[in-house]
């Protein structure tokens, strides 16, 4: 029961991504759709200046069609607004080239048409639904292009409102070009757009949904890159730390995992607040912390800057719904030693972490007797 509501529910979420025609902007339609109005306006004295008479009264429909989809997309529906602009496309190139005639090029305008329709077909969250309407709407376009030229060559259109062989021959260059210009346009603001969305996910891959910094597979890639290149180079020092809440748990008992919540992202913006000083920092998991020290700093001041850190943390009142908390952290340092993995050297760290914890919190460890005899022991075994 849990399960099928579940589904229904994320059915749901998945069609509200698909229903605002998701791979443009409501405000980019919104401009596609004055953009058009005002270029049938332009139609509207071309087809005037042509004595066309059919157009001229065609067109005032297509105008009318933009004027009414900028409301719909104005009321939120964007969706059902492409497809109507989509629509009058259509049936204005068909109309055009019935009546101009097929040496005037309208329906070179079904090239920008199948672009912006079949470029979506690719979106994975295109229900099947969606995707077999642009799919059936695609072929259309290409079975509509071949038939305009078949009924042309069999001269099957009326030739009253036809121009002269010259002013045919500027107006197929001109319409090549609009139909040029709709792909160009058109692949240019989906690409952009969807190069935006793949930064929007990688930041959300990237970044820890509550503090907003590095996630832990974030530093933890940064973390293997750094030693891949210590390995490579031995050019640079590394060292690593683990920052650790203390009694954390407490935090939530008394205030609430909201309060608790609060003071994670507090503590990030100490981070953040010291990151001129050049440390890579990120959320390891839970309260804890991974820092990663600065390029050409001594394991000394990397020391300094952790004791720097946890005396802003302890001097810091952290504010939370009218009340001023205090917390403290504890820190483990490790500094890389030929031969290790990265999990080795987190486990160092974490290990003095453990340290700081058992002499009492509120303390930076980053070097001590019994955990150094341990590395030696391994990496005499090693
Ligand atoms: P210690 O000084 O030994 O580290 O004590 P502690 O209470 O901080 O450690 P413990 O591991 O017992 O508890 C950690 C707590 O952190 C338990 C968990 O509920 C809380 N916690 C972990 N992640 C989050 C989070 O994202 N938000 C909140 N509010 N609490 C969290
Ligand atoms: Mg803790
Ligand atoms: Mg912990």
């Amino acid at each position: 029961m849990d399960n099928n509501n579940q589904n229904l529910n994320s059915s749901r979420v998945y069609n509200d991504i698909t229903e605002d025609g998701d791979y443009f902007t409501q405000k980019q339609y919104m401009m596609i759709a004055i953009s058009f109005l005002i270029t049938h306006v332009f139609f509207e004295g071309f087809y005037i200046w042509l004595s066309c008479t059919p157009m001229i009264y065609l067109n005032i429909v297509s105008m009318l069609v933009y004027v009414v989809s900028i409301f719909i997309i104005r009321s939120g529906n964007t969706l059902r607004s492409v497809w109507f602009m989509a629509l009058e496309v259509y049936f204005h190139i068909i109309l055009a080239t019935v009546f101009v005639g097929i040496k005037s090029g309208f329906q070179l305008w079904l090239f920008g048409t199948f672009a912006s329709i079949f470029l979506p077909y690719f979106m994975p969250y295109m229900s099947s639904k969606q995707r077999r309407q642009i799919g059936n709407f695609s072929i259309i376009i290409v079975l509509t292009f071949l038939m305009l030229h078949v009924c042309a060559d069999l001269k099957m259109f009326p030739t009253t409102y036809n121009p002269d062989e010259r002013m045919a021959r500027v107006l197929y260059c001109i319409n090549a070009l609009i139909g040029f210009g709709a792909i160009t346009l058109y692949t240019a603001v989906y690409n952009q757009s969807m190069a935006h969305k793949n930064e929007e996910l990688r930041r959300l891959a990237d970044y820890d949904f509550l503090t907003e910094i590095y996630n832990r597979q974030r530093v933890q890639r940064i973390l293997d890159k750094e030693l891949q290149r210590k390995n490579e180079t031995d050019e640079n020092d590394l060292f690593v730390a683990i920052l650790d809440v203390d009694f954390f748990k407490n935090i939530n008992d008394t205030y609430g995992h909201i309060a608790g919540d609060n003071v994670l992202k507090q503590l990030a913006g100490i981070f953040k607040k010291n990151s001129s000083k050049g440390f890579i920092y990120g959320r390891w998991g839970g309260e804890e912390f991974l820092l990663i020290a600065p390029e050409d700093i001594s394991y000394e001041e990397f020391g300094s800057l952790l004791e720097d850190i946890r005396s802003q943390v302890e001097e810091t009142s952290f504010h939370e719904d009218g009340r001023d908390l205090k917390i403290t952290v504890s820190i483990g340092a490790a500094a890389y030693r030929d031969g290790m993995t990265a999990e080795e050297l987190v486990n160092l760290a974490d290990e003095r972490l453990y340290i700081a914890k058992e002499g009492g919190r509120n303390k930076v460890v980053v070097n001590s007797r019994e955990v150094e005899s341990k590395v030696r022991i391994q990496e005499g075994e090693r």
